[in-house]
């Protein structure tokens, strides 16, 4: 993962869509100087009658849009039997809140040579997580970045809970990377900056956002992500000195 500004930031749609959508926030984000994009194919969701992604022929996409521009493509990986039709094109692997304590993908992903995302268990405690990690160094794989997405609590006001005492505490334990997914801990756009910058102040390496070009018409988690104009306000908010 490549920094901008000495931080990892990971931006871009909830999902890839389709072509057009995809190259348009890859086309934006980069100018932005932020070459680590969201680029998720498969969705693991709550509910089976949700969208679930377009799937492997996503890939096609990203291939094309890699011969162009020179990004970082952070997707979700399900199963491990797609490791193999995945490697070439995605660059970061990242392991879903879901599938936190999947520890048979995390086994398998200790084997692999690329980097992976791993997210917090939506009910996962500190300790959990940490040994979740572990299950992956255990395989020879030490290229890991952590990231904290909120806890469930019982207060709807916000999506989960943004914990971010976890996020020196889970530094300290593992001394690994750790990203803050500002989009899926708060499921809501207008405390965005001022939890960003919370963030960045206890600690975190990066900050993961959700960017769509058109966000009312998104497949999946509308209300949460940014149009290209909110997400230039975002960068101005945490950047600034
Ligand atoms: C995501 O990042 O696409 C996602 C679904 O988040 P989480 O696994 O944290 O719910
Ligand atoms: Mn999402």
């Amino acid at each position: 993962m490549i920094k901008t500004n000495n931080i990892f930031f990971i931006a871009g749609p909830c999902a890839v869509e389709n072509y057009e959508m995809m190259v348009q926030t890859v086309e934006y984000l980069t100018i932005k100087n932020i070459v680590n994009i969201r680029a998720n194919i498969f969705k693991p969701r709550t509910s089976p009658h949700s969208f679930q992604g377009i799937g492997i022929n996503g890939l096609e996409i990203l291939s094309k849009i890699k011969q162009k521009h020179k990004v970082c493509f952070v997707s979700e990986i399900i199963d491990a039997r797609y490791i193999e039709s995945m490697i070439d094109d995605i660059d970061v692997f990242q392991v879903g809140s879901r599938n936190m304590s999947n520890f048979e993908l995390l086994k398998e992903l200790g084997k692999i040579t690329k980097p992976i995302l791993l997210k917090r268990g939506m009910s996962a405690t500190i300790d959990e997580f940490a040994c979740a990690a572990e299950y992956i160094v255990h395989g020879g794989n030490n290229d890991i970045y952590l990231c904290e997405r909120g806890i469930r609590s019982f207060d709807s006001t916000t999506r989960n809970v943004l914990d971010l005492a976890c996020v020196p505490l889970i530094k300290k334990r593992t001394g690994l990377p750790t990203i803050v997914d500002l989009s899926h801990s708060l499921g809501r756009k207008d405390i965005i900056a001022e939890m960003g910058k919370a963030a960045l102040a206890c600690g975190a390496d990066g900050l993961m956002v959700e960017v769509h070009p058109a966000p009312n018409g998104a497949l999946s988690d509308a209300q949460q992500q940014l149009d290209f104009c909110e997400f230039e306000s975002l960068l101005g908010k945490v950047f600034e000195a």
